[in-house]
């Protein structure tokens, strides 16, 4: 595979969340179709489709004219079986941290087995904890500890700028073809709602006091990432479970 399998073949996703100002999502449409991406999802963006997004994208309305627009974050990644979450900030969440560059290289490589997302916050507030954790991998632009917050757009650039670059390079076959088929968000969360079914009916979970659980689990898994063979031995444990309770009538 060399540098015939272009960026623009390939199913990447820029996710925008929150977004404020229209003039942002427009330089956004404008950097991606510059660096060869193409496909934009936006989170309840405050106001679109809108004039000064189309002004500011400059020839790249093509984009803006197909963007998604969806009501959550779990909504616009449904399909995606890498989800890379862009911050300003280092946090301290337990996630994996990586920089565009190495960022960009894993997601070419998986974006040949499923779709890929690379998801941007809200200007003044970035994402939040509950969207982050909805990611696989932090990426970090490295930048002035001191002021380290880039335009959203301008952020958006370097990470397709280093997605083209990467993808300029040889793509090593093998790695390609040994890359797992990652679960999609979507696929992972039927597991989530059989997993806390099977919790109910068993009586592990009490749904009058959930506590944190279901959140706890949904961490675990997370860092874990099953693929789509492993996940499906998942749900058959737990389809065994609800099968033995039917059999030997543990439901009132
Ligand atoms: N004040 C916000 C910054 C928001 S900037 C905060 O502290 O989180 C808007 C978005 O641009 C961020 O949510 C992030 O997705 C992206 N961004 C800005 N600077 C970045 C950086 N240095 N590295 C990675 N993403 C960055």
């Amino acid at each position: 595979m060399s540098s015939s399998t272009t960026l623009a073949n390939l199913p990447v996703r820029i996710v925008l969340v929150g977004t404020s100002h229209p003039g942002n999502i427009g330089a956004v449409a404008r950097a991606m179709k510059t660096m060869h991406v193409s496909t934009l999802r936006l989170v309840t963006p405050k106001l679109f489709p809108h004039a000064e997004a189309t002004a500011m994208a400059s020839g790249a309305d093509d984009l803006l004219a197909q963007a998604t627009v969806c009501a959550t974050l779990e909504e616009a990644v449904a399909d995606c079986g890498l989800i890379l979450g862009a911050s300003a900030r280092l946090r301290s969440l337990r996630l994996p941290q990586m920089e565009p560059r190495e960022a960009a290289g894993s997601a070419l490589v998986e974006a040949h087995k499923h779709p890929v997302a690379f998801v941007f916050g809200r200007e003044r507030t970035g994402l939040t904890n509950e969207e982050l954790s909805l990611c696989h991998t932090l990426v970090h632009i490295p930048a002035n500890p001191e002021y380290s917050s880039l335009n959203l757009a301008m952020s958006v650039q370097v990470m397709c700028y280093e997605l083209l670059m990467s993808s300029r390079g040889p793509t090593d076959v093998t790695v390609v073809e040994e890359a797992s088929e990652y679960a999609t968000a979507e696929e992972m969360n039927y597991f989530y709602t059989h997993l806390q079914q099977v919790m109910i009916d068993t009586g592990f979970l009490d749904p009058a006091a959930p506590k944190h659980l279901m959140k706890r689990l949904r961490r675990l898994f997370g860092r874990a990432r099953p693929d789509k063979q492993e996940l499906n031995i998942l749900r058959g444990i737990l389809s065994a479970v609800n099968e033995y309770g039917d059999k030997h009538g543990n439901k009132q």
